[in-house]
């Protein structure tokens, strides 16, 4: 192909796909390049997907994709080794539409999802993983699959290919990633009749509930187990920063099992039979860890550029907002027929104004806040548990004298300690 494309996109993911809808639906060229068998054959969320984001790129989605269960009940808990303590926030404007959440399951909803921008005219390939980028005085000019007859030049290339983007790094827009900055999370999909779930779960016919559980589910480490409830399977994963993995030793496969296996958890997956298994890096480098997000003829989008939010599970959300503001980066670029550098900052700026680095801005110390303190999710945990375990047990012991030792337990913790973390975690969230 000699003629070029206005853009390629490598990676069929929501941020590439995005954007490449968008494109298409501008009347500009636009092919996507994905290195699986199909859209979402490699992919992997937990995964909840906000509604109102998700409505926002494409009205009316409710109607046609493949969602799993609105979430109407989310729950916090803790974990020591053999106990169980949490919140549970449950709502009736939850259970009712416009709902706030779906679970859903990351194969079919990428199919879906590729096919709506297939609809808007994109041109979308899979098995075709883009080796390196075309350079021409400078600029990128297009990508190769390798091979000569891979060569396809565009005016445009957008970066959409996901956790550890290594075109991002041949672009020179990012030195090595660390392992500080991903975490690895493993995850299955465990078979279980509807019926089974809403029992277990508390819940009505059809609805959902999301439990993010930490402590024990990661051995203390930073990071946090989960379950999502789909229609007829339960999706289930844990882990933790890939540094802190390294520097432990721990493997997350065990560490998978073990959450599992916990006294807690094993009930609510008893009997399920485990459909599929996966292992995937997300980004938690976050803000100060962002590539440089535009070059000459290039953009990053999504997971490549380090979009995620993890403390409220937000990553699809964000990946398809970046993907839309490049495409119309790049609309207004050929309209000016100047795909400079220059010409593109005006992604950086679009999303400066957008929620994407907004929120990533906001919460950028977060990670490091908690990271720095390793007792927050080992030693916490089993304080409160302690607490709960001697304040609920009713042995004939007077009040006043349990009272006191309550008291002989908080004040065991180390005082300045608490204030630290009290006093920090009031300041990262001012
Ligand atoms: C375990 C886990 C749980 C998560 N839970 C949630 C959740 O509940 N809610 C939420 O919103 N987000 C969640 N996320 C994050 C979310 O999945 C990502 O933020 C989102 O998928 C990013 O989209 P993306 O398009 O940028 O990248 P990806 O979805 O990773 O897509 C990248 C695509 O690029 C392709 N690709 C890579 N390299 C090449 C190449 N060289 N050539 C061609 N194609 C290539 C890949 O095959 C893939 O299809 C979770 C992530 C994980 C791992």
């Amino acid at each position: 192909m000699d003629e070029a494309f206005d853009a390629i996109v490598v990676g069929a993911g929501p941020a590439g796909v995005t954007a490449a809808r968008e494109l298409a639906n501008a009347g500009l060229s636009v092919v996507v390049l994905e290195r699986g068998q199909f859209p979402g054959a490699k992919n992997v969320w937990g995964g909840i997907l906000y509604r109102e984001p998700t409505e926002a790129l494409i009205p009316g989605f409710e109607q046609d994709a493949p969602l799993e269960r609105p979430i109407i009940e989310q729950r916090y808990l803790l974990l020591t080794d053999d106990a169980m303590m949490g919140a549970t926030f449950r709502s009736e404007r939850f259970a009712q539409k416009p709902y706030n959440a779906y679970s859903a399951l990351r194969s079919p909803f990428d199919r879906w999802h590729a096919a709506t921008a297939e609809a808007a005219g994109a041109e979308i390939y899979s098995e075709f993983a883009v080796r390196d980028l075309l350079w021409r005085e400078g600029c990128v000019a297009g990508v190769t699959t390798g091979d000569e007859e891979g060569e396809l030049p565009a005016n445009c290339v957008v970066l959409a290919d996901g956790a550890n983007s290594l075109l991002a790094q041949k672009a020179g827009l990012h030195a090595e990633w660390k392992p500080a900055d991903q975490a690895l999370v493993a995850k299955e999909l465990i078979a279980l009749p509807a019926a089974t779930i809403e029992e277990r779960f508390a819940l009505t016919p059809g609805m959902g509930a999301a439990l993010e559980i930490f402590g024990e589910s990661t051995w203390g480490l930073l990071g946090y187990g989960f379950i999502y409830t789909n229609k007829d399977s339960l999706s289930i994963g844990t882990g933790a920063l890939l540094s802190d993995l390294i520097d432990t030793g721990y493997n997350v496969n065990d560490m998978l099992d073990r959450f599992k296996k916990h006294p807690a958890i094993a009930p609510l997956v008893a009997g399920g039979e485990p459909i599929e298994y996966s292992g995937h890096l997300i980004p938690e480098g976050g803000f100060d860890r962002m590539p440089t997000l535009y070059g000459d003829g290039v953009l990053v989008v999504g997971d490549a550029a380090g979009f995620v939010n993890p403390l409220n599970r937000e990553g699809a959300n964000l990946a398809m907002l970046s993907g839309k503001l490049a495409a119309q980066t790049i609309i207004e670029a050929k309209a000016r027929g100047d795909f400079s550098a220059a010409s593109l900052s005006r992604y950086r700026e679009l999303l400066d104004r957008s929620v994407v680095l907004q929120d990533l801005k906001k919460i950028r110390h977060v990670t490091p806040f908690a990271h720095q303190r390793p007792h927050l999710l080992r030693d916490y945990p089993r304080l409160a548990a302690s607490l709960a375990e001697e304040y609920l047990t009713v042995d004939g012991t007077p009040k006043s004298a349990k009272y006191k030792k309550l008291m002989r337990m908080i004040a065991g913790a180390p005082k300045r300690r608490l204030l630290s973390d009290a006093i920090g975690a009031r300041a990262l969230l001012g």
